[in-house]
């Protein structure tokens, strides 16, 4: 049909499957094992519908505030929205306009940034990992749209230090350079220092993985105030109420209790360091993760008939059939108890 012809047509980003059953061991979308803040639950509980009547504050406070509070840096340099993906979709829109130069981002990466892309019609080019699966910083000192970089970066989990991410923001001060930091909280060193000093950088946050909220939706930005001015004035022009109220109010509790959200995250990573112990006692080799999962493969068996054992019993990780790829598994960590079945489960298999 003629319409057709002017529909914007995209591949969509494919997420890891939610299971419908119970029972099953979910380590396949990077979420939090522990529940979110009991301050979170508190504020949902006591939430009073009234407020509902009204549009929630189109700044998006009190989670702004916190947020800025929390983190030492002023309101003017925070944005927040719908996780991480909606920041990510709105920076992707605000920042990348190159009209001929790509945006350059690891060919192995988020696997959102190249349906981003499509969508908004920018031009991008993957620069390859090394064989070890790292970035190799000399990919990002030519000309170009944009950088995007996970970091750590998923699904590998490998981290960069922040002397690279320095010295690609030096090498490109004619464009905006993106850090997606969903992962930092597990034991990486942030980019968020480098805000004052590179008005170009936007460093992405979520409070889906160490925080224990994807369901939530909370995605956040730092940046300098010229950069998430910006940012706003096309979330301004899209849709000014992306935050609910009720989001907002948990989220500032998630925030509140620094207390609570260490320990899960030492706990994360605790878990994350002895899973590594176990599955190379295995056998497994992957890269050396400082993020909430483990990229795994294994030269004697094959990932994807693995990924459909494990799967048949009921614990779910995440295989691509993808280039370079196809032969790893990425596991979320998941508790003690979970990565215990799971241990269980491979050296059987391993043994078989
Ligand atoms: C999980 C993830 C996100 C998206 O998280 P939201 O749930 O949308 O906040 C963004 N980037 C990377 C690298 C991720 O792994």
């Amino acid at each position: 049909m003629g319409w057709e012809a002017n529909v914007r047509t995209v591949t969509p980003y494919v997420a890891g499957e939610q299971p419908k059953e119970q029972g099953v061991i979910k380590l396949n979308t990077n979420e939090s094992p522990y529940p979110p803040a009991p301050g979170v639950a508190r504020a949902l509980r006591e939430y009073d519908a009234d407020i509902l009547r009204k549009y929630p504050d189109a700044e998006t406070e009190p989670l702004l505030s916190e947020l800025a509070a929390y983190y030492g840096v002023e309101k003017e340099q925070v944005f927040v929205g719908v996780g991480s993906d909606d920041v990510l979709a709105m920076a992707f829109l605000t920042f990348f306009n190159h009209p001929t130069l790509p945006v350059l981002f690891p060919d192995i990466t988020y696997s959102f940034y190249d349906v981003w892309a499509e969508l908004f019609r920018i031009p991008y080019e993957v620069q390859m990992l090394d064989g070890q699966f790292r970035i190799k910083e000399e990919d990002y000192h030519k000309p170009n749209g944009g950088v995007i970089i996970p970091n750590p970066n998923a699904p590998t989990g490998e981290l960069a230090p922040m002397q690279m991410f320095e010295n690609i923001l030096r090498a490109n001060p004619d464009v905006v350079c993106i850090v997606d930091e969903a992962y930092i909280d597990f034991g990486g060193e942030s980019c968020l220092k480098l805000i004052d000093r590179y008005e170009n950088l936007l460093v992405v946050r979520t409070f889906s993985k160490s925080r224990a909220l994807a369901g939530m939706r909370i995605g956040y930005a730092f940046g300098s105030k010229k950069l998430i001015r910006c940012l706003q004035d096309v979330k301004y022009s899209f849709n000014s109420y992306t935050m609910n109220s009720i989001t907002l109010a948990a989220g500032v509790e998630a925030v509140r209790d620094d207390a609570y959200f260490k320990e899960i995250t030492k706990k994360v990573i605790t878990t994350r360091e002895r899973s590594k112990r176990e599955l190379a006692a295995l056998g497994f080799s992957f890269p050396d993760s400082k993020s909430n999962f483990i990229f795994a493969t294994h030269e004697k068996y094959d990932a994807k008939e693995l990924f459909e054992a494990l799967r048949a019993h009921n614990i779910y990780v995440r295989h691509w059939d993808k280039p370079r790829i196809g032969n790893y598994l990425r596991i979320s960590i998941g508790t003690d108890e979970e990565m215990d079945t799971l241990f269980a489960f491979l050296k059987e298999y391993c043994r078989a």
